[in-house]
């Protein structure tokens, strides 16, 4: 037996995406919790400035932006609830949300649940992660002055990443599996021409090395040996890793549509072919990735889940019969 929550919107994920949406569903008095995850604030608590979001002139901390919108969401009421979703039934129309023994029921649900950095899972990496190894060039490049380091992948991200490293360290080898870069035309040129950055095509990391903190990487260069590939080592003190992410959509396997990725698919802006199902940020827009899209994007999803349920009211559910019942008693064990 689960307890029960009856709320109007839930919103799962407390990134820009889904502290945006908390913000206008609570601002519109629509009875709103998120449920925020294990980590809540989503990957920008990982990121130290945020120097691109409008309406900071000298820029801000990644982990300080999240709280404070979250801090506005709580203004208007929105509740957190800092646990992951376990299941989600959306066979009814009255939407279920499952948190380990809690079962949300909501009349919209908005979804933020972002995207993962992915990482090499090749031996040493998790071990040396923090410790020479990073997900993120803006919140550990200060750490690498003068030193030498490398940066694995060959799309914009990495590219992007490598040329900002460059401030930081005396040398930065960019290691891409394939013999092209994936990234586009203008950060190409701008990486082949950087003086501070050599390429290295065909080239696997196999391993990292080192006890405490990372002392090499041991490669392979595919295109000799018949594929078998040249093994080498490589002496570097930082390594990063930007070779794309995974959206989180685990969950909604069997209940939304996906693309090849995992990508959500959205019908119009923000919807989902469920209606009363939104979803707003990574979670399907692998294009921008910005905090300033996916807030963008976690305002439209309140408003179309807002114009939704005004539409419930004048047409509405077997729910709304449901909770006249329940009213009377704030939470209820569920049937
Ligand atoms: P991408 O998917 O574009 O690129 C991932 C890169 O990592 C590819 O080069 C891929 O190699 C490599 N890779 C993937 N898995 C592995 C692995 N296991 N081992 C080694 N290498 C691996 O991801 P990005 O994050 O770079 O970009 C995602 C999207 O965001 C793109 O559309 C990009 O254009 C966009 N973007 C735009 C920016 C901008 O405009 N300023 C900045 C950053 C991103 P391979 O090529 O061989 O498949």
């Amino acid at each position: 037996m689960e307890q029960l929550h009856q709320k109007r919107v839930v919103v799962i994920g407390s990134g820009p995406a889904g502290l945006t949406s908390a913000i206008y569903a609570g601002r519109a008095e629509l009875d709103t919790t998120v449920i925020a995850g294990f980590q809540p604030g989503g990957q920008l608590t990982i990121t130290s400035e945020v120097e691109n979001y409008p309406g900071f002139a000298e820029g801000i901390q990644g982990p300080e932006l999240m709280e404070n919108m979250r801090r506005q969401a709580e203004r208007f009421g929105a509740k957190f609830v800092d646990d992951n979703v376990t299941a989600v039934d959306f066979s009814g129309p009255v939407h279920k949300i499952f948190v380990e023994d809690q079962l949300y029921e909501a009349d919209a649900v908005v979804i933020a649940t972002g995207a993962s950095a992915l990482w090499l899972n090749v031996p040493g990496e998790q071990r040396l992660r923090g410790r020479g190894i990073s997900g993120c060039a803006t919140c550990d490049g200060f750490f690498f002055r003068g030193k030498e380091i490398a940066i694995v992948g060959g799309g914009d991200s990495a590219l992007e990443e490598a040329l900002y490293l460059t401030r930081f360290a005396s040398k930065v080898t960019l290691l891409h599996r394939s013999a092209k870069l994936r990234a586009s035309r203008i950060m190409q040129e701008r990486v082949l021409n950087h003086p501070k950055i050599e390429v290295r095509y065909e080239t696997t990391i196999e391993e990292a090395l080192g006890e405490n903190k990372l002392e090499a990487l041991r490669l392979r260069n595919t295109r000799t040996s018949a594929g078998r590939g040249e093994i080498s080592q490589f002496a570097l003190e930082g390594l990063f890793v930007a070779i794309g992410h995974r959206p989180n959509t685990d969950l909604f396997k069997g209940w939304l549509e996906m693309n090849e990725q995992g990508y959500l698919i959205v019908e119009g802006e923000t919807g989902t072919k469920i209606p009363g199902v939104f979803v707003a940020g990574d979670v399907f827009d692998y294009r921008y990735r910005q905090a300033i899209t996916a807030a963008g994007s976690g305002c439209k999803a309140a408003l179309d889940a807002e114009k939704y349920l005004e539409q419930l009211v004048e047409r509405p559910i077997e729910r709304q019969t449901v909770r006249l019942v329940l009213e009377q008693n704030d939470t209820l064990l569920a049937v």
